[in-house]
């Protein structure tokens, strides 16, 4: 049975007030072992150390700083197996997905934004007017805190401590209490990588505990937070009150949109990715299908087909393509919200429930069948709110605008893709749809470079690339005078620009 402490200050401990949750493996329903149960003392050691750890990492050179990096991403290389089992045993997902996709994506991470904050750090912005030299340093904010969700636990983790790290700030990290594992086996690796004691902090426990404790410490400079949008919004109203930097990545109820110029086939499978990939459990994947009159029976038939073609079964499986949720409550949030949708008037196309017979070692899994539902207006309930499960809803539309105002009838903003062959209709949807992210004949097409992020209810700021770089710092401009700036009368001249 593993158990699962805190990682604080260089060091694996215990909980302060020994509280410990049992970690569940929702494929099997089995307990698999504890994790500690954070509370505010076991956050202010963490973040004591990241405080005391704060200004000797800020001044190691940033090459330094990426190599230890690459060398954590070198180790989770290394452990490659380890990593995608423990990922796929605290999530359910099939094992054929975090081979692919989580792990080397948290590898990747790690390696990239160690060069790109070399690069970023070797950049300096000067600007020179006839009386003053101004030259503009970004500084790391100090202690970053870092509350990740648990549908790529890893991915997401070194998503926001890998810019943080790079860039010279101290961390203290608090993983989803659903999925604690791979947060803690890459604390070990930072430990042997040989990341300073202090730079890198993991407390786990519940968001409403050691979450919330980490959002109010008065040392924290900043939070990036990735979750559900009401948790988001708590979260911003705690860092509002302290000035905090917050950068929220919440939820999304995004649109597939299927024109009938489009490769159907190629869009058909692009639909059913978006819907099913990780059971449906991706921030970015399509809950709203919107296809062109003319092609929806089609559009749907070929949905309905590939749903059914999806090979659920045991996650650590080779060949499963289709695992459990990630827990018990969250499949029963799942089957309400279908059931709601049926009450409202949905027609069930496939799936609707749970796997009429699973192998032996998961029969008591969370497992909920791939789903297509139709008949329900655009802005239904269904429609406009975030299930985070395998279940899309089919809409026909007639024309650009209608489908573009169904696109836009919910509160989320996060992506959208767009299947189409005329591309002055993708430039102008993309233009009109509100979203952070719209995907033309793709989906999940994720460049480290591009800013990403939500409009509306589904993010604040923006992560990835440079936009990561620069929330992880403060800008100081150093303007010295170069002339006499003062009159004799004592007026502040006005300062032209060279
Ligand atoms: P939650 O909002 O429930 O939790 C996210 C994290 O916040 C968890 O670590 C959670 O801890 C913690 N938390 C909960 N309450 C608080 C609090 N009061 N103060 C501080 N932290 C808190 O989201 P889920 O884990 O359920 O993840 C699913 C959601 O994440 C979906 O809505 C999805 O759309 C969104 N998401 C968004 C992405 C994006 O990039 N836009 C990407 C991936 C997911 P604990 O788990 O212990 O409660």
């Amino acid at each position: 049975m593993q158990r699962l402490e805190h990682f604080i200050d260089g060091a694996f401990v215990a909980p302060v007030e020994d509280g410990w949750l049992d970690n569940i493996d929702p494929a099997t329903g089995l307990c698999i072992g504890t994790l500690a149960r954070g509370s505010a003392a076991d956050v202010n050691a963490a973040v004591s150390a990241a405080k005391a750890a704060a200004e000797r990492w800020a001044s190691t050179d940033p090459a330094r700083r990426a190599s230890l990096l690459h060398a954590m991403a070198d180790g989770i290389e290394a452990d490659m197996d380890a990593f995608v089992s423990a990922e796929s045993i605290d999530t359910g997902k099939p094992v054929s997905l975090a081979t692919v996709v989580d792990i080397p994506r948290a590898i990747a991470n790690l390696r990239y934004f160690a060069d790109a904050a070399v690069t970023f750090c070797d950049r300096q912005e000067q600007y020179t007017t006839a009386t003053a030299s101004s030259v503009v340093y970004d500084r790391p904010v100090g202690v970053i805190g870092a509350i990740s969700p648990w549908n790529l636990p890893l991915y997401l983790l070194t998503w926001k401590i890998a810019p943080a790290l790079a860039m010279g700030n101290t961390v203290v990290a608090k993983p989803s209490e659903l999925t604690p594992t791979t947060a803690t086996m890459l604390a070990d690796i930072a430990r042997e990588a040989g990341l300073p004691d202090g730079a890198l902090n993991i407390v786990h426990g519940l968001g409403a505990e050691a979450g919330a404790a980490l959002v109010d410490h008065g040392d924290v400079a900043a939070i990036t937070f990735t979750g559900g949008t009401t948790t988001g919004a708590h979260v911003n109203q705690a860092c509002a009150g302290a000035f905090k930097k917050v950068a929220l990545e919440m939820g999304g109820k995004n649109p597939v949109i299927i024109f009938a110029d489009a490769d159907i086939d190629a869009a058909i499978d692009l639909a059913a990715a978006a819907a099913f990939a990780n059971q449906g459990q991706i921030c970015l994947c399509g809950e709203r299908l919107l296809i062109e009159a003319s092609v929806f029976d089609h559009v749907v038939d070929g949905l309905v087909q590939r749903a059914k073609a999806l090979q659920i079964g045991d996650p650590l499986e080779q060949d499963t393509r289709f695992g459990s949720l990630v827990s018990q409550a969250h499949r029963d949030k799942v089957e309400q919200a279908v059931g709601d949708a049926v009450a409202a008037g949905a027609t069930v196309l496939c799936g609707g429930g749970r796997p009429d017979s699973l192998p032996a070692r998961v029969a008591n899994g969370a497992f909920y069948k791939p789903t297509v539902l139709t008949g329900l207006a655009p802005d239904a309930r269904f429609n406009r709110e975030e299930v985070f499960g395998p279940v899309v809803c089919a809409m026909p539309f007639t024309d650009e605008a209608e489908a573009i105002t169904m696109a836009n009838c919910t509160d989320y903003g996060l992506c959208a893709s767009v299947c189409t062959g005329d591309s002055g209709r993708a430039a102008r949807m993309a233009a009109a749809i509100d979203a952070g992210t719209v995907w033309i004949n793709c989906w999940l097409v994720r460049d480290f470079r591009v800013p990403f992020g939500g409009m509306k209810h589904s993010g604040l700021g923006r992560e990835g690339g440079e936009a990561s770089l620069r929330f992880c710092t403060e800008q100081v401009t150093v303007c010295t005078a170069t002339t006499s700036t003062v009159g004799a009368s004592g007026a502040v001249p006005s300062e032209p620009t060279t």
